[in-house]
């Protein structure tokens, strides 16, 4: 335990929680399958960086997660990772993975290097385009042919309101992706979306994975008080 403390120090790591998993130093240090460690290869990350070596490891033993680290240090593929070992392939049950971005063109950054990590799986991958044509495309009676979604509140919410509604019921992983920006766009318009959107994500295994650039007090305040067995990750300078 003092060689893990020390470790963490080394690479700036900051955790609170219980029974928190031991960070990875390497990507080989993780149960993946050949072809994922290869794709991760090909997007040219050879080592993890801090905050994927705390954060891969705890939402693979499936805990809630609030994690911070500086604009650019590979929080994207922090949560891709684990969500694509544990998806491993496509399933007829819709949407298991739903991927909430501040803007459209995070998300389609997001859709893209998921791709790109998830080559040859077969999962498919969905960018809310067409609002009118999604209505049909993703109520309860449509084929069920998506495996994650990547989107943005407002759309998500108003595909909620539809009838029939978008169906998140077999979501597993809800990732809140740059929450400081969306929680600080209209600090309560948000926070009554994701209100709805956990409604709807009514799945008992349902976990949140939450990831900000900036150590903000009202974010960590409503993780401790909505995800159970929270784990808080740090990485860099905790300014709060
Ligand atoms: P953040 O979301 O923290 O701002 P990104 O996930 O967008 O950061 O990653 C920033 C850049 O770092 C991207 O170009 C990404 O491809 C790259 N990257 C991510 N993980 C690694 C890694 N382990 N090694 C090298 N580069 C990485
Ligand atoms: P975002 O870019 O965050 O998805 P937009 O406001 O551009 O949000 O929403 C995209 C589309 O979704 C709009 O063009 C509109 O058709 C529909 N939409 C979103 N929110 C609402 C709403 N509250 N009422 C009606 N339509 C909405
Ligand atoms: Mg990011």
């Amino acid at each position: 335990q003092e060689k893990v403390n020390h470790f963490r120090n080394l690479h700036n790591i900051n955790v609170v929680g219980k029974n928190i998993p031991n960070p990875i130093i390497s990507f080989d240090d993780i149960p993946i399958k050949q072809d994922l460690k290869d794709n991760i290869k090909t997007c040219g990350y050879y080592t993890p960086t801090p905050i994927q070596m705390q954060t891969i490891p705890t939402m693979m033993e499936n805990r809630q997660v609030l994690a911070c680290a500086p604009t650019g240090s590979g929080k994207t593929a922090a949560f891709l990772l684990p969500i694509i070992y544990q998806l491993q392939g496509p399933q007829k049950k819709g949407f298991r993975t739903v991927i909430v971005c501040p803007t459209r063109e995070l998300a389609k950054q997001t859709q893209r290097e998921c791709e790109r990590l998830a080559e040859g799986r077969g999962l498919r991958i969905h960018v809310i385009n067409k609002i009118s044509k999604a209505v049909e495309q993703f109520g309860p009676n449509s084929s069920k042919k998506f495996d994650i979604l990547v989107t943005t509140p407002n759309r998500l919410c108003y595909l909620l309101k539809q009838e029939p509604p978008i169906s998140l019921e077999n979501v597993e992983w809800l990732i809140i992706d740059e929450a400081d920006k969306l929680f600080e766009s209209g600090i309560h318009s948000f926070r009554k979306q994701l209100e709805q959107i956990l409604v709807a994500c009514n799945n008992g295994r349902r976990k949140i994975a939450m990831f900000s650039a900036t150590h903000t007090p009202v974010i960590a305040k409503w993780c401790v008080h909505n995800m159970k067995g929270l784990v808080r990750i740090t990485v860099g300078q905790r300014n709060a």
